[in-house]
């Protein structure tokens, strides 16, 4: 009758004869060990978690499908933390705000906010213009973010004219220079659909299937919703309550973007002022539209090509979204009628 020991210095034997053996049970072992960790705790199909947080100067909002895991979330906020210390216009020591008191002198930026100026560079030049990064001495005069309703000076606006332009910005890998000391950048048009792309793709990542981010209205959906089914946005109706939905659209991993001045103005004498501004005079765009929706893959040209849409008007917005490929959008004319690109997926 064998005796444990013997069996013992047989496994042995066996063991030193192959020792790949062991190796591959090792790491069949860590496999198993890390597929069930990931299968309790990010593949339970029913789980779904959500979250708010206040970021941008908005309200944000996060929601995965199939996980639990909440650190996706802690961690999510925290790179929107880090983004807004890099992007905004008004924290000390942000890329930006070090631009915008460079005072001529060049200026070293992380590859976000260079990837970002390449990117605003891009649509400047698609929107003839019309998305102009560089309408931040507008945008600090009219200051929508305070304004409590007053009309700034046309003088003040006339003067900062001459300070406004892509013409004084340069970006030399990730050297930014602005040949004016008096010129400034604002990233507010494109930022938050760049910032929800990277998210998006660090959730993906992580192995996230389904879910959303959504940046103040800036939707970017992950895959679809449990069962397959769409994800039905709704597009806010202009000027309505925030629950008020004019129009509906089913994505399947697609962004959904809107611009509007509804989102920031103030009204005087009749006239509404909002925070969408005209580069080539420094007025809030008048032009018979009350929003634009942008459906496309990627929410950083989404945010770009609603603003530049919304600058560019109707006619001339509508020429640019049929000239793009995989990009479609929805426009709404103050008299609340809706006018939509030739593949627009509109569900009523
Ligand atoms: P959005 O809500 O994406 O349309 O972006 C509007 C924000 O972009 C404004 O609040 C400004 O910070 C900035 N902005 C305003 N006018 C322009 C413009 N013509 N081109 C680029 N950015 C703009
Ligand atoms: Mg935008």
């Amino acid at each position: 009758m064998p005796r444990f020991n013997d069996y013992k210095h047989k496994n042995a034997k066996f063991q030193t004869c192959f020792p790949w053996i062991r190796l591959a049970r090792m790491v069949l072992t860590m496999l198993l060990l890390s597929l069930c960790l990931s299968g309790c705790r990010r593949q339970d199909p029913s789980a779904q978690i959500s979250d708010v947080g206040f970021y941008f100067d908005t309200v944000v909002e996060l929601r995965l499908n199939g996980t639990d895991d909440q650190n996706l979330i802690d961690k999510c906020f925290e790179k929107m933390g880090q983004y807004e210390a890099l992007l905004s216009r008004t924290r000390e020591e942000s890329d930006v705000w070090r631009i915008n008191h460079s005072a001529g002198e060049p200026v070293e930026v992380s590859d976000d906010t260079a990837a970002l100026i390449t990117l605003a560079e891009k649509y400047y030049e698609l929107s003839d213009g019309a998305f102009d990064i560089t309408v931040a001495p507008y945008v600090t005069i009219w200051d929508f973010q305070n304004n409590p309703g007053k009309v700034p000076a046309a003088a003040s606006i006339a003067a900062a004219r001459v300070h406004v332009g892509l013409s004084l910005l340069h970006l030399d890998g990730n050297t930014v220079t602005l040949d004016d000391p008096r010129a400034s950048i604002d990233l507010g048009g494109i930022a938050k659909g760049y910032i929800a792309d990277r998210l998006k793709e660090y959730l993906v990542s992580e192995g996230v299937t389904s879910g959303y981010i959504n940046l103040g209205g800036n939707m970017l959906t992950i895959g679809t919703k449990p069962g397959d089914v769409p994800w039905n946005i709704g597009i806010r109706r202009p000027f309505g309550e925030a629950s008020d939905v004019i129009a509906t659209v089913k994505v399947d991993g697609l962004s959904v973007v809107t611009s509007g001045p509804y989102e920031r103005y103030f009204e005087k004498d009749g006239t509404i002022y909002h925070h969408i501004l005209n580069p080539a005079d420094g007025y809030p765009v008048q032009n018979g539209l009350a929003s634009v929706t942008i459906l496309s893959e990627s929410s950083a040209d989404g945010d770009a090509l609603s603003t530049s849409c919304f600058v560019l008007g109707l006619d001339r917005g509508l020429k640019l979204i049929e000239s793009l490929d995989g990009v479609e959008a929805l426009f709404i004319t103050d008299d609340m009628k809706l006018h939509s690109s030739s593949g627009f997926p509109i569900s009523d």
